[in-house]
């Protein structure tokens, strides 16, 4: 009997970089499938679809929800909703190729509450002072809604101890290497059943 390969989770804060390093396991590692969500939003350029996303009508998302058919959603930033279509996720993992989601805090949480034999990863910046800067340094924001941003921060980063691992986005490629190894651990028959 094959062994199912394993689903990893990468969430972590909002500007922590999430987005970057799953753009270098894609260019660098085509071995690791990483899920395509659904999203309300609209397409940003060069975004194209069904590859960096499913970009859908609200109409349309609320069916997929109805359906069952999204291994978990949010609504992120309060704006737009995400969600991970659970059918490619289950085919990919019963052919033994290792599967990637890079999704916010809300969606790990209802994984692991699903599946919680997933390896579930939680990028943290190198320190607090660069999340900061991340988070302010491009002065479009007015200071009331900075101050949001930070108390969110501060919120997200409290979620690390739920996490099986953290990983420190200090060095992109270093992070991607140490995530794609994640990937291709199996199972440990600990988190089987
Ligand atoms: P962006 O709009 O910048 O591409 O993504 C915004 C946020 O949505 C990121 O934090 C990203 O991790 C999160 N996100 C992307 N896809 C999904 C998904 O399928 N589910 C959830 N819960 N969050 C997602």
């Amino acid at each position: 009997m094959t062994t199912p390969s394993r689903l990893t989770v990468l969430a972590g804060p909002t500007a922590v970089g999430k987005g970057t390093l799953a753009a270098y396991v894609r260019e660098h590692h085509p071995e690791v499938w990483l899920s395509v969500s659904a999203t309300t939003r609209r397409p940003r350029p060069g975004e194209v679809e069904g590859v960096h996303y499913h970009f859908v009508s609200d109409e349309e998302f609320d069916r997929m929800v109805e359906q069952g058919e999204l291994l978990e959603w949010a609504v992120v930033h309060g704006r737009a909703k995400y969600g991970t279509p659970r059918g490619p996720v289950e085919a990919v993992l019963a052919t033994g190729r290792p599967a990637l989601l890079e999704i916010d805090l809300q969606g790990a949480r209802q994984v692991r509450a699903s599946m919680p034999e997933a390896f579930f990863v939680f990028l943290a910046p190198p320190s607090w002072e660069e999340l900061v800067r991340r988070l302010v340094g491009r002065g479009t924001e007015d200071e009331e809604e900075r101050a949001a941003r930070l108390d969110t921060a501060r919120i997200e980063l409290a979620a690390a101890e739920e996490f099986d691992v953290t990983l420190v986005n200090d060095d992109v490629r270093r992070a991607a290497e140490d995530l794609v190894s994640w990937t291709r651990t199996p199972v440990p028959a600990t988190k089987r059943d």
